[in-house]
């Protein structure tokens, strides 16, 4: 997605050779423009998926996954990462799930009442590195009998092996920026085959 490259190059910046910050437009600022067709593009993409909820995990994945799960008309839900007054704990499905940037394992949970036997769920986020935040949320679906239909992600660092985690479980993977490295401190893109018209 053009205007999402443009925006990690000129608004982002390699902190170093595995760590992209983009606080600028996700992660602490958000750009609602670039989120709202980020959310429509996911939204098209899985369009055919007959997706029954979208879930992602707090914060940073909401602001990109709340127009997607507008569009296909559906709830999102985004699993805690904090323990919550509001949620009796009996009555959850959770995961412990390794943070890449924060170093530390949090049990991520969802209220049982949230997800439902069959439903049909698009798992979105922000980053994807090594696949745990994915993995995590894969699993809990799975313990309420549901099935992940899909996975979006705003920026996969290709380099890092979430992607081929998750194509191991047999899963789809739509990433709108797939970065190649950020060697030197510069992000290069993978290179996308270019399309053939015959
Ligand atoms: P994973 O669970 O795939 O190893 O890492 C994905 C999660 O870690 C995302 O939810 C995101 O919050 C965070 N993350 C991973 N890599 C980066 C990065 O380079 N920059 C930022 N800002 N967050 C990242």
């Amino acid at each position: 997605m053009k205007q999402l490259q443009d925006a990690i190059i000129e608004r982002g910046t390699v902190l170093s050779t595995g760590v992209l910050k983009v606080d600028q437009f996700l992660n602490h600022q958000v750009d609602t423009q670039l989120m709202t067709e980020i959310g429509l593009e996911f939204a098209r993409l899985f369009q055919d998926e007959k997706v029954t909820k979208v879930i992602t995990i707090e914060s940073s994945g909401i602001a990109p996954s709340f127009m997607c799960a507008h569009q296909l008309q559906t709830p999102l839900i985004f699993a805690r990462k904090k323990k919550s007054v509001t949620m009796n704990q009996a009555n959850v499905y959770s995961s412990r799930v390794y943070s890449f940037t924060k170093q530390e394992h949090s049990e991520v949970t969802v209220s049982k009442d949230l997800i439902e036997e069959g439903d049909r769920v698009l798992l979105i986020d922000d980053f994807l590195a090594n696949g745990e935040a994915a993995s995590g949320l894969i699993n809990i679906v799975e313990q309420a009998g549901a099935s992940v239909v899909g996975v979006g992600i705003v920026i996969e660092k290709s380099f890092q092996n979430g992607r081929k985690k998750l194509e191991e479980r047999g899963l789809r993977i739509e990433s709108l920026a797939r970065i190649a490295s950020l060697e030197q401190s510069t992000v290069t893109f993978v290179e996308e085959p270019v399309a053939q018209n015959n």
